[in-house]
Formats: structure tokens, C-alpha cells, sequence
């Protein structure tokens, strides 16, 4: 017995989906030719599975404040936050997404991925109790797991699910941070959250919401979900990600709580991993400032997101359960998601495949993400990828 042996069934299934879908595991960008096109194995793409929402990776301003601050301040930090590793950046920028979201308090964080960890690890102990919704990004479970709250998880967007733990938790007189996501990942489907906010309010629990697809996508001013529900005062704590609508790498939580502070110093994955590189905090700087001054560029995605969504249900397929950004349309199975995936990518567009465990009902899926950055000709491309694919996996079902 080896200590690999444990990996033997992922690499069983590894090598049978290799064998249908070799791409799959060997996708390289070779050359990135903007926020909606890359030479990928070689072939000419439009992506249309990169998060991209504002397409502001490529925005000529956040790449001439990334090489100003790389040139002025170098590289990297080559330290955590609380060590060597906090800069006048990460300190403007806190500022800045203070007074983008209204809060009086914001962390960042160096990924979106570490201010679930931060956030959750610390912010709910032992005997208290974090109420989540199952279909919750990884990032949430991990933070979790990291710590040493109760975990209870209610059904997906099930508001009498979560109302029914609420009061069946109550006699417990402890502590209940509520988590839900703004946009759902998966599917694009939004939280129901003023009907969240309500019996949060109602049961006295906290509430912690991940706008990380629905920053820059969602609300008025791009504030995400909370704002677009009108519950930004019933949000406790709104952690996000840099790395979608702003372009970059990074995460952050505001909130008006002035206790949020401390979770520096509580807080192990703040403590322990290096911060954010110069170029890095000022793009973001520049691309949070863009949220505000070009609103233009939220209402171009949902014209994109729209059309998309549109085409592909003309088409015949089945989408998720409402028009967003995310176009996430279901297949029967996982060998039907792979030869879809593999002709699209031979028709020239790259979406992302996701398989069982990683999607929310145990379903296939093809996640189309829009960018505002596409063009309606690429999107026509989009569609007619898949309408071709399609016909190419029936003709190969009943030949
Ligand atoms: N939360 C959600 C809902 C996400 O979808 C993601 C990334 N896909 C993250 C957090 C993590 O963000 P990051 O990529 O910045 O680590």
C-alpha cells in the first residue's frame, strides 16, 4: 500500500474522461487577446466561461495603474497583512470599498477564497451555529470545516426550510450566522433576500452574504444583490472576490459592525498567507472606481446575458431557472456534457464543463458566464456553437 493509493477511483475517472474528452485536463492559454478572445491549444476562442462580468481584466486604465504601482512599489509584498505586508494600498483600498458599499468597516483579503476562510473560520465559535445554504461555494463549506462552529445547512433558496431551522434553533439562545450568496454560481439564480433579511431579523440572527458573482452585476450603483433587494441594512457581513467583475485577484468583507477589525488578528488565513501584490490593489482601485464613473457597462452585460439566454432557450434548451450572467444550461448527463463541451470547443468557444459533485442537483452543465466586453456577433457565435453541437451529439446518438 502506497500513500497514493487513495487517488486510484479519481485517477480511474480522470483517465475515462480523458479518454472522451482529452482537452478537458490540457487547456492552455497560450495567448490572451482580450477579455472575450484567446488562442487556447492553439485554436482561436471566444470565452465565454471566464467571469469576466465587466470585461475590466483588459480595461486599458486598471492595466496603466497596475504598471505604475509595480514600478513604484514592486512586485509583491513578501508578507502577510499583519507582518511587513500592508501597504498604503491595501489601506486606501479598504477605504474605498468602506465608502463603495456605505459600511463603516472593510477587510482584504488576498483571495475570495481565503475571506470565506477568514470570515467564517472566526466569526462563529464553538456553540454558536452557522446556518448555510447547500448549494454555498466550496470556499464557504471550507471556512466552515476550518472552524469550530456548528454547521447546519438549509435547502437551496428554501426560505420555509430556513425559517423552520430558525425557530426550531431558537431555544438554543446561542449565536446563528445565516450564509447565502447573492447570484448562485452554478446557476445564476438569486437568493431570495428580502424574504431572508426578514426572518434573520425576526430571529435575531446575523446574516453573511457572498456577492462575489453579483458585485459590479447587481443593484443600482453595482453594490450587488443586498442593494438591488434593498436589505444592505440586514446585511451584516458582504464578503466578494476581485478576481470576476473587477478583473484582478483578491477578496474582501465590509460591514458595519465595528468588531470586524479584530478578525485581523484572529483570524489565521489573514495572518498567514502573503497580501496582495501592488499592481494587483491598484487595478482593483481603478476597476472599483469604474463600477461608479461607467454604469454603461453593467447594462451591457444584461444585454448580453439576456440575448444569450434568450437565443439558448429559443434553441430548445434547458437553462437555469432565470436570466443572469450565469447561463447555465443542463444536460441529460455527463457524457452528453462532454461531447457538447468538445464540439463547442472545436466550433471555437470555450464554456465551463461541470460535473457531479461540483454542481448544485447532481446534474451536467455547461456554464456560459457574459461579459460586457461581447460582442452581439460573438454571441450569435455562441449560440450557433451550440445549436451545431447539439445537432452533431444527436446525430451521434441515433447513428
Ligand atoms: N465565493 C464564490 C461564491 C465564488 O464563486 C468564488 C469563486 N468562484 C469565491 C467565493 C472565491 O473567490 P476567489 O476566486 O477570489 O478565491
Amino acid at each position: 500500500m502506497t500513500i497514493f493509493d487513495k487517488f486510484d477511483q479519481l485517477a480511474a475517472a480522470r483517465q475515462a474522461l480523458e479518454e472522451n474528452c482529452g482537452d478537458f485536463f490540457n487547456m492552455v492559454v497560450d495567448d490572451i487577446i482580450s477579455a472575450t478572445e484567446a488562442v487556447v491549444n492553439g485554436r482561436r476562442m471566444i470565452l465565454a466561461g471566464s467571469n469576466n462580468y465587466l470585461g475590466l481584466s483588459f480595461d486599458s486604465d486598471c492595466i496603466e495603474a497596475a504598471c505604475e504601482a509595480t514600478r513604484q512599489a514592486g512586485t509583491g509584498t513578501t508578507g502577510s497583512r499583519m507582518a511587513n505586508g500592508t501597504f498604503s494600498g491595501h489601506v486606501a483600498l479598504e477605504k474605498e470599498l468602506a465608502q463603495f458599499f456605505k459600511r463603516r468597516h472593510a477587510i482584504v483579503f488576498s483571495t475570495g477564497y481565503i475571506a470565506n476562510l477568514a470570515m467564517l473560520s472566526t466569526l462563529v465559535g464553538p456553540d454558536e451555529i452557522i446556518l448555510l445554504d447547500a448549494d454555498c461555494h466550496a470556499s464557504i463549506y471550507d471556512g466552515c470545516r476550518l472552524g469550530k462552529a456548528e454547521i447546519i445547512r438549509f435547502r437551496h433558496n428554501d426560505i420555509n426550510d430556513l425559517e423552520k431551522r430558525l425557530k426550531r434553533l431558537a431555544k438554543r439562545n446561542t449565536n446563528i450566522l445565516v450564509v447565502v450568496e447573492g447570484l448562485y454560481s452554478m446557476l445564476g439564480d438569486r437568493a431570495p433576500l428580502s424574504d431572508i433579511a426578514a426572518v434573520k431579523r425576526k430571529y435575531g440572527a446575523y446574516l453573511l452574504v457572498d456577492e462575489a458573482h453579483s458585485l459590479g452585476v447587481l443593484g443600482e450603483n453595482g453594490r450587488g444583490l443586498a442593494e438591488e433587494a434593498g436589505v444592505e441594512d440586514e446585511a451584516d457581513f458582504i464578503v466578494g472576490t476581485f478576481s470576476k467583475s473587477l478583473g484582478a485577484i483578491g477578496g474582501f468583507c465590509v460591514s458595519n459592525h465595528q468588531q470586524l477589525d479584530l478578525v485581523r488578528y484572529a483570524s489565521r488565513p489573514y495572518v498567514f498567507t502573503a497580501s496582495s501584490s501592488p499592481g494587483v490593489i491598484a487595478s482593483t482601485r481603478k476597476a472599483l472606481s469604474i463600477l461608479h464613473t461607467r454604469p454603461e457597462l453593467r447594462r451591457r452585460l444584461w444585454d448580453n446575458a439576456n440575448m444569450l439566454y434568450q437565443k439558448l432557450q429559443d434553441l430548445g434548451f434547458s437553462l437555469g431557472p432565470e436570466p443572469s450572467p450565469i447561463v447555465a444550461v443542463r444536460q441529460q448527463d455527463k457524457e452528453e456534457a462532454l461531447a457538447i463541451w468538445n464540439a463547442l470547443v472545436q466550433h471555437g468557444v470555450y464554456v465551463n464543463l461541470v460535473l457531479p459533485p461540483a454542481t448544485p442537483d447532481g446534474g451536467a452543465l455547461l456554464r456560459c458566464s457574459m461579459s460586457a466586453g461581447h460582442t452581439a456577433e460573438q454571441i450569435e457565435h455562441i449560440g450557433q456553437a451550440f445549436a451545431a453541437a447539439h445537432r452533431t451529439d444527436q446525430a451521434a446518438q441515433t447513428g
